[in-house]
C-alpha cells in the first residue's frame, strides 16, 4: 500500500447528489426493464456501495451477482491488459445482465466484459456507470446510464479505492498529491 504523506482530498459529489442520482437512475432502469427480471452484475470491488444502494431501489425482480476484473494493479493508471480475477456464479445465457460499474475511464475494462459476456448469450446486456470520464476514452463502450460526468481526475470513495483506501468515504474526492 503505497504511503502518501501530502495528500488531500477535495469533494466532487456529496453524498446527498449521489443518493439522489442513484433515485434517478433507479426509476429509468425501472421504467426500462417493466416487468423483466434483471440480474444485477457488481463489478468487484468499486461498485460495492453503488449496487447495493441501487438494488434496494429497484421493485424489479433483481438476482445478484459479481465479477473482478483487474486492468489498474494498485496504482493510478491502467495496465491496459485486462484480467478476470473472479468470474460469474450464474450461467447468463437468457437473462437480461445489467453491468453496475463504479466509473468508467479509459473504457477498457468494460468493452472486455462487454465482449466476453456478450459470448455468453444473455437476453440484454446493458451498463450502469455511476461515473464517466469522457475525456479518458480510449476505447468507445456503450453505457446505457450514466450516472455523473466528471473531470479526467483521479477520485476516490464510495466504493473507489486508491491502494484500498477511501472506499468507505460516503462522497466522491478528487485525490491530490502533494
Ligand atoms: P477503465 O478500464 O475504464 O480505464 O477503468 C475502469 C476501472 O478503473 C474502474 O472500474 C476503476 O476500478 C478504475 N478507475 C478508473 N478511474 C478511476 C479513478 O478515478 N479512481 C479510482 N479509484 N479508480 C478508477
Amino acid at each position: 500500500m503505497p504511503v502518501k504523506l501530502n495528500e488531500s482530498l477535495s469533494i466532487l459529489i456529496s453524498a446527498e447528489e449521489i443518493q439522489e442520482k442513484i433515485k434517478e437512475l433507479s426509476q429509468k432502469i425501472e421504467a426500462d426493464y417493466g416487468d423483466e427480471p434483471i440480474l444485477l452484475l457488481g463489478v468487484l470491488k468499486g461498485s460495492l456501495h453503488f449496487i447495493s444502494d441501487l438494488g434496494r431501489l429497484l421493485s424489479s425482480q433483481t438476482t445478484v451477482d459479481f465479477v473482478q476484473v483487474s486492468s489498474y494493479g494498485s496504482g493510478k493508471s491502467s495496465t491496459g491488459v485486462v484480467q478476470i480475477r473472479k468470474d460469474l456464479d450464474v450461467n447468463i445465457e437468457g437473462l437480461n445482465v445489467l453491468i453496475v460499474e463504479d466509473i468508467v475511464d479509459t473504457g477498457t475494462t468494460l468493452s472486455h466484459l462487454r465482449e466476453l459476456l456478450g459470448t455468453r448469450r444473455p437476453k440484454s446486456l446493458k451498463v450502469v456507470a455511476l461515473l464517466s470520464k469522457p475525456e479518458a476514452r480510449k476505447h468507445q463502450t456503450q453505457v446505457e446510464y450514466v450516472g455523473f460526468e466528471i473531470p479526467n481526475e483521479f477520485v476516490v470513495g464510495y466504493g473507489l479505492d486508491y491502494g484500498e483506501r477511501f472506499r468507505n468515504l460516503p462522497y466522491i474526492a478528487i485525490l491530490h498529491e502533494g
